[in-house]
């Protein structure tokens, strides 16, 4: 393999991906002026419908931008030396292959980060803030990103490290013990990312006694779901846009609810949401999920093993001596592609598991209620009630309204 090759197969799959994206966003986009399907008719009167419009326009538009501005960003740092520059600047500080690794994607890491921040400062508050989403204030802002960065730079920095000692230390055979690793904080950060990490960014608190909390403990013994932990997050300190999870298992599942949600549902609509919820778990989501990201991270550290000793993989982006970190790098563009059909497939199972999660509310619950709620949700978040199914195909985790509306009638 020669280095040049792989240099234009970078080239084209980060070419190639961009347009992929743009002609799927500009299909979606030539649907924005459908006219909306019966079933969904109520959920925008005209002027919130107009405004619904304007806001999935200006997303695109915004989108466009961003997208260019990111193409040409990594395209101009592989043709003028960028990583050659970066790698130097680790090099000078250490000999150490590990802090030049840590200090390499440091500075490309932060770097990047720092280059995007204008964007989404944009995203939140002038886009955000112009349709009425907004909530967060400047200093939340900037403290999120602070505490993101510092999250980054210690759970990031020990994996990178003790992945890059495993491959000093066990050669090509790294990728086993890494993914050992790997599957041990993904099963802890599930068990414990709602005790661990929501708190640094969110207030929660279990849900108060009352009529609501009656409610919900009356359905969930009804289908012997033994549910202690409910948790209200204050997610209005970010946004008006509602949202409820389900995390963990065992002892830790909990069932997270945002306080826009309570606001913005009735008692039967908030039960409804958390039957949905429930029934992800009671058809064994979670575990599925689970198993397929800790199978996905395997095969590509095993492809990552294969191509790792090849120093062309170094090379191609620029650097003039091979590295781990550099070949990290290229393959992470080559891998891409591989990625980019993986998402496909987890896009196409969790919709499947949305159809089973809202079956299971209708069949335990009802399906009045989580249409009602379905709704009130699109509504509040200006929603796209017609999407492209290609685009639908490709981005949606979820299934697009009128789809989850008529199974739910079924
Ligand atoms: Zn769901």
């Amino acid at each position: 393999m020669d280095k040049t090759i792989v240099f234009y197969c970078i080239l084209f799959i980060l070419i190639g991906e961009f347009i992929l994206a743009t002609v799927m966003n500009y299909l979606n986009a030539k649907r924005f002026k459908d006219p909306i399907p019966a079933e969904v008719a109520d959920v925008f009167n005209a002027e919130e419908y107009k405004k619904s419009q304007a806001y999935k326009l200006t997303n695109y538009k915004f989108g466009i931008f961003t997208s260019v501005f990111s193409l040409l960003l990594i395209l101009a740092f592989l043709l003028f030396g960028g990583f050659a520059w970066v790698d130097h600047v680790a090099q000078n500080q250490s000999d150490n292959t590990i802090i030049q690794a840590l200090i390499f994607f440091g500075i490309i890491m932060i770097g990047s980060d720092i280059l995007n921040l204008p964007f989404s400062y944009y995203q939140t508050f002038v886009i955000e803030e112009k349709f009425g989403f907004n909530k967060t204030t400047t200093t939340t802002f900037f403290i999120d990103k602070l505490k993101q960065w510092l999250m980054t730079i210690i759970v990031g920095g020990l994996i990178l490290s003790l992945v890059i000692w495993f491959f000093q230390w066990a050669g090509t055979n790294f990728w086993l013990y890494t993914w050992a690793v790997v599957t041990v904080f993904i099963l802890f950060m599930n068990l414990f990312y709602s005790k661990l990490i929501v708190p640094l960014f969110n207030k929660q608190q279990p849900l108060e006694a009352g009529s609501l909390k009656s409610k919900i403990e009356s359905y969930a013994a009804e289908v012997g779901f033994d549910l202690k932990n409910i948790f209200v997050i204050n997610g209005s300190k970010r946004s008006t846009k509602a949202n409820a999870y389900f995390s963990g298992f065992g002892k830790e599942k909990r069932v997270t609810l945002y306080d826009t949600l309570i606001n913005d549902l009735e008692e039967e609509e908030i039960v409804a949401v958390l039957a949905h919820e429930i029934g992800h778990y009671k058809r064994k989501h979670i575990i599925y999920n689970l198993a397929a990201s800790v199978l996905l991270t395997g095969v590509m550290l095993l492809i990552l093993s294969l191509f790792i000793n090849n120093p062309e993989v170094s090379l191609a982006i620029g650097v003039d001596r091979p590295s781990f970190h550099a070949a990290l790098i290229g393959f992470g563009i080559l891998y891409s592609p591989i990625s980019e059909i993986t998402g496909l497939l987890m896009n196409h199972f969790s919709r499947k598991f949305e159809y089973e999660a809202d079956d299971y509310a209708k069949h335990t619950y009802a399906a009045l209620p989580l249409v009602a709620s379905l709704k009130k949700l699109s509504k509040n978040s200006l929603s796209n009630l017609t999407p492209h199914p290609a685009y639908v195909f490709m981005h949606y985790s979820h299934p697009p309204l009128i789809d989850r509306i008529r199974n739910l009638k079924a």
